[in-house]
């Protein structure tokens, strides 16, 4: 494969972002003499060639900014916000779910069990 250079339809390995996988792919289109576009065999989906590199930046922003985002939101909200009342009946039911909800950090976890919860009854 190195003796020549890469020709339309060849094989090469490259990174899909459709699979998010290094599958094999085809040579759609050359720019010169660089792969410029690869078409992947499994799912047929033509991308920019990515020299067979995984992307590692979206990854990492995506566990960095939801964490800042929240420190963000909590430190804004000293108070959870007031539980719209659902029913003219489950009064205690909303008193409660605030009681619940105000010193645990999972709140959005809480407040669709407690949802689930009045539901049911
Ligand atoms: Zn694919």
């Amino acid at each position: 494969m190195a003796d020549r250079p890469l020709r339309l339809g060849d094989v090469l390995d490259d990174y899909c972002p459709r699979c998010r996988l290094l599958l094999n792919h085809d040579v759609a289109s050359l720019a010169g003499a660089e792969v410029a576009r690869t078409t992947c065999r499994t799912c047929f989906d033509t991308h920019d060639y990515r020299h067979g590199q995984k992307p590692q930046r979206r990854g990492g922003r995506r566990k960095e900014e939801p964490k800042d985002l929240v420190a963000q939101v909590l430190a804004g909200l000293p108070l959870p916000p007031p539980a719209p009342p659902p029913a003219p009946e489950p009064e205690p039911a909303v008193a409660d779910l605030r009681e619940r909800a105000a010193p645990t950090v999972h709140r959005r976890g809480n407040l669709w069990a407690e949802l689930e919860r009045i539901r049911k009854k």
